[in-house]
């Protein structure tokens, strides 16, 4: 049993993708922290599938090797095919164009609990145990000391300058912080409303032979009249596989227009991609048939995004949001872990670079508080989750697709548009992430 601490540096509550980035960013830069998570452990269920350059390259600046892991632990999607349910193409996006950029010019897919999986390992070699098991229930400031103090409900307690916020969308922190969580559009507290978003995500092993309009190594995404079908392949790597891994492994993703069932089962996933997945209304193609559902969940998501990520207690203590408990959004490109693992990177250094200039200050014998350092991290990630946001507002438009004119006129001139070298080039860079990058 390894003792809990009682006071740190840095305290990060919630051991997600945007936390562990974060603590991987403060274990490069020896700075002390304990890091936290409500879970027994890691969770496995499926979610993000999508790994962006940005996240690879802000992950490879603190340790190349991981990001080597995590490359090779995937697929690498080299292009983005969307067709419409008859096999005409939508668009078809080349990452290749980013090879002047970056060594990652593809869509890395590796579902999230693997990614995970990797990140914690090498939080874990650096000698920082992941504290599982932690609920934060309550937070109070200790003014005399600039610190909060941090109450669990195993009872233990942690006093830090610092507590990182990377405890997803319902974050607790961020009410302790009283940062409110808007609609963008309602520009109200997020609630249910007409921009909810209903999707089932599942992982299914495909029958043999499995019909070449649905790839084996890149995303291709359906956009049908009534909602989307974006099919991922990815490896087997469950227990289960031993030497024999599924052949057929696909995390696919079902864009619903009605409410799914809670675990959506193979004969109702079987249903949509007989009406609407790919060779449903081809004469080329037959349908892929569902020899095994490994997982499915539905999901239901809305627009949110605070105005700060930043809470300054009066006597100098910072609760720093990172991550979901910042911004959410719907699924489309595969954005929400990717700018997470960015922001943990960057609050990092800003955490860094803030402690360095307190320490200045204290050794002129001034006790000057730079928080504008903080508060640069909280523009920079707030307007890159702004401009991420509507890009993802805009896919979503085309991936739900639709009858009549204006999807179709969208959908023409999408696939004209993508025919050029430029077009391709400037959607590669925004979808990838290096377009917010930040310069150092
Ligand atoms: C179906 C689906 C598909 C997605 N697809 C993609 C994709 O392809 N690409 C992509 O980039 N993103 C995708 N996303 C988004 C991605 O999953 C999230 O953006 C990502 O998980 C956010 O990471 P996080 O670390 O900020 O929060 P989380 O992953 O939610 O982690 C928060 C952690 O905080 C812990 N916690 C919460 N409260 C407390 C507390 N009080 N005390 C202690 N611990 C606490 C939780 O247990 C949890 O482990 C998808 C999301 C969904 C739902």
């Amino acid at each position: 049993m390894i003792p809990f601490p009682s006071s740190t540096e840095v305290c990060i509550v919630g051991a997600g993708p945007s936390g562990l980035a974060c603590a991987l960013g403060l274990a490069a830069r020896q700075i002390p922290f304990v890091i936290v998570d409500a879970l027994e452990q890691g969770h496995n269920s499926s979610r993000a599938v999508l790994l962006q350059a940005s996240a690879l390259e802000a992950l490879g600046a603190l340790s190349p090797e991981l990001s080597a892991e995590l490359v090779s632990d995937g697929i690498q999607s080299k292009t983005w095919l969307a067709t419409d349910p008859q096999d005409r193409p939508v668009f078809h996006l080349r990452m290749a164009d980013l090879e002047r950029h970056t060594k990652y010019a593809f869509f890395l897919l590796n579902p999230q609990h693997r990614v995970e999986h990797r990140m914690r390992e090498y939080v874990q070699r650096g000698g920082n145990p992941i504290h599982w098991h932690k609920r934060v229930s309550s937070v109070r400031e200790v003014a005399e000391s600039a610190q909060y103090e941090l109450q669990f409900e195993s009872g233990d307690v942690l006093r830090a300058r610092y507590i990182v916020a990377a405890d997803g969308s319902k974050s607790f922190l961020r009410t302790v912080a009283g940062i409110p969580f808007i609609d963008p559009h309602t520009k109200k507290a997020a609630g249910p409303g007409p921009n909810d978003l209903s999707f089932v995500v599942a992982d299914i092993v495909f029958e043999e032979p499995l019909p070449s309009n649905v790839p084996r190594d890149t995303l291709k995404m359906i956009v049908g009249t009534n909602g989307f079908i974006l099919t991922a392949p990815i490896r087997d790597s469950s227990p289960s596989a031993g030497g024999n891994p599924a052949q057929n492994l696909f995390r696919v993703y079902f864009g619903v227009p009605d409410t799914p069932p809670r675990s959506p089962d193979a004969a109702y996933l079987q249903e949509i991609l007989d009406t609407q997945g790919p060779g449903s209304h081809s004469a080329l193609h037959a349908v892929a048939k569902i020899a095994k559902v490994l997982d499915s969940a539905r999901y239901r998501t809305r627009m949110a995004l605070v105005d700060k990520y930043v809470h300054r207690a009066q006597g100098g203590a910072y609760i720093l949001l990172v991550g979901d408990a910042a911004h959410k959004h719907g699924p489309a490109g595969g954005q929400g872990m990717n700018m997470g693992i960015c922001d943990g990177c960057e609050l990092a250094q800003a955490i860094d670079e803030h402690r360095s200039a307190a320490l200045t200050a204290e050794e002129r014998g001034t006790r000057h508080d730079t928080v504008e350092i903080l508060e640069a991290y909280s523009t920079r990630r707030r307007a890159v989750a702004r401009e991420v946001m509507d890009m993802v507002e805009r896919m979503t438009e085309v991936e739900n697709g639709g009858a009549g004119w204006g999807p179709y006129f969208l959908l023409t001139a999408l696939w004209f548009f993508f025919k050029m070298p430029f077009v391709n080039s400037w959607a590669a860079c925004k979808i990838s992430g290096l377009g917010h990058a930040k310069r150092t």
